[in-house]
């Protein structure tokens, strides 16, 4: 399955509660000289909890 991982970059607070609820510590990072979240969409494993936890809605996660 390839996951995707859409960033909203508007709706981003820089919160990083889907940074920390992240299983895998290096598919997300909040950069803070562009003030959103990125994401290594290679090594997501597309459980959906980043997307769960955000509280601005920014992110949705899809597979096919
Ligand atoms: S879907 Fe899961 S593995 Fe992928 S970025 Fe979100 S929390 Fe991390
Ligand atoms: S949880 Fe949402 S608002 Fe918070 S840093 Fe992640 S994408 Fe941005």
């Amino acid at each position: 399955m390839y996951v995707t991982v859409k960033v909203e970059v508007e709706k981003c607070n820089g919160c990083k509660l889907c940074v920390l609820s992240c299983p895998d510590p290096n598919v997300l990072a909040y950069k803070q000289e562009e003030k959103h979240v990125v994401v290594n969409e290679h090594r997501c494993k597309g459980c959906g909890l980043c997307a769960t936890v955000c509280p601005e809605e920014a992110l949705t996660v899809s597979g096919n």
